[in-house]
């Protein structure tokens, strides 16, 4: 496993390895085809942050008519949310009747998620999960409770394995966090 890092001048331990991502991985990809075996459903991966995680879950899908498009919705700059909510692009033109399933990264306020089901919702799909890498459920201010959750944390900041600080360190297989939180 790698060793503490600084990045930004912020510092950072190991937090989870990869080996207990890929398990827990696992687990959400087997509660998901309990779910939604014999549907085709559409998968949609939240850029950039949950790249890597949809990767690794729709390999373990196991379910070979699921779809995945990739949309993009962006609200945070450096290591606190601004609040701000932009639109999401690179949605497929038609989502009426389909099973939707979003990837994400990370669930910290909420906002971006109910943002994004209430958009998704306006397309009449049959159904709309939710899945997260990570909920940090002291911090979520809407209520919003994700269907899949890999791993709930506290309210601290996390880099590696997709998630970014500044657009860096989305390359680690770990996932670290801030030791100053
Ligand atoms: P929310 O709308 O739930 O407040 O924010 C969700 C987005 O904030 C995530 O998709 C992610 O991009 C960003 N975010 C929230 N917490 C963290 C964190 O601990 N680390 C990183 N790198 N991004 C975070």
């Amino acid at each position: 496993m790698e060793n503490k890092l600084v990045v930004n001048g912020l510092k950072f331990v190991p937090y989870l390895k990869e080996d207990e991502i890929m398990k827990q991985v696992r687990r959400v990809a087997s509660e998901l085809r309990r779910d939604l075996e014999g549907k085709q459903p559409l998968f949609l991966c939240v850029l950039n942050g949950a790249f890597i995680f949809a990767a690794d879950l729709f390999r373990e899908i196991g379910i070979n008519d699921a779809q995945i498009a990739f949309v993009r919705y962006a609200s945070y700059e450096g290591t606190s949310s601004t609040g701000k909510v932009r639109q999401m692009m690179g949605l497929p033109e038609n989502i009426e009747g389909r099973d939707i399933v979003i990837i994400e990264d990370i669930v910290d306020t909420g906002l971006t998620a109910d943002r994004m089901i209430a958009d998704l919702k306006a397309k009449n799909p049959a159904s709309v999960r939710f899945a997260t890498l990570l909920h940090k459920p002291a911090s979520t201010k809407t209520g919003f409770v994700p269907d899949y959750v890999a791993f709930s944390i506290p309210p601290k900041f996390i880099i590696g394995y997709g998630l970014d600080l500044d657009g860096k360190v989305r390359n680690l297989r770990d996932i670290y966090v801030n030791s100053e939180d």
